[in-house]
């Protein structure tokens, strides 16, 4: 099974909550339309963190030790495209807290600050000897730094097939999914900043593999194992390097 298809990305469901904690975090996610209604505001917003901030990083089951430095590792591959500092740390206390248990899925972005501190904001249950389990980690710490699901940019218009996806998410044995459910991992697009600043890309890391069969026509997606460059663009965008100081 492809477990990269199964990622859940979580959003806060108290939208104004989520917005408030984005803004108290990094003022500029309120984005340049913020200002007048605020319904309009709600829309726009996104979710990285402060630029240049020390996020901490907890990993609160005590997974072995070599599959904590594959974790390390793979979260590390988005270092040299954002302005921010990972702090990997033992214990329970983190803006980011790893459990390795459950289905992989994250909090988007600073979701994570809504978290009750008990609880993790990121499951990493696919284990090392999968073999894309660097490249599920690295989309996963995507998804911790702010980024969306690639196959639900505004501009992505995949022919899926409707009816195959809802019969074939509904009737699988493994993890089912409610329409709603598929209406939300796969049909519902996003319109936040940084989407409408880059174009739709396929080869994204962010994107899940979508099968031939599930879709109208011959249209296909494999499974991207790289950051593609529109992934490092976006990451620049939000996590802009500050320039050198000139004297
Ligand atoms: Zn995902």
């Amino acid at each position: 099974m492809n477990q990269l298809q199964d990622c859940r990305l979580v959003q806060w469901p108290d939208d104004q909550a989520a917005h408030d904690t984005a803004i108290n975090e990094n003022p500029a996610n309120a984005g340049t339309a913020s200002g007048g209604r605020r319904k309009r505001s709600l829309i726009d917003y996104s979710k990285p963190w402060a630029n240049g901030r020390t996020l901490t990083i907890a990993f609160i089951d005590a997974p072995d030790p070599e599959r904590k430095q594959r974790i390390i590792s793979a979260a590390s591959r988005w270092l040299p495209y954002i302005n921010l500092t990972f702090d990997f740390v033992e214990g329970v206390q983190g803006d980011i807290r790893i459990a390795t248990k459950n289905n992989n899925s994250s909090m988007l972005g600073t979701d994570a600050l809504l978290v009750h501190p008990d609880w993790p904001t990121m499951n990493l249950g696919v284990t090392p000897d999968h073999p894309d389990f660097d490249v599920i980690v690295t989309h996963e710490f995507g998804h911790a730094l702010g980024a969306m699901h690639e196959h639900l940019h505004p501009q992505a218009k995949i022919p899926w097939d409707k009816p195959k996806v809802y019969a074939f998410y509904q009737n699988r044995e493994m993890n089912p999914l409610t329409r709603k459910q598929v209406d939300l991992n796969l049909f519902k697009t996003f319109s936040t900043p940084v989407a409408i600043h880059t174009d739709y890309d396929r080869r994204s890391i962010m994107h899940h593999p979508v099968s031939n069969e599930l879709t109208l026509g011959d249209w296909e997606n494999p499974i991207n194992r790289k950051i593609s460059k529109k992934d490092k663009k976006m990451m620049r965008l939000m996590y802009p390097k500050q320039p050198r100081q000139t004297r």
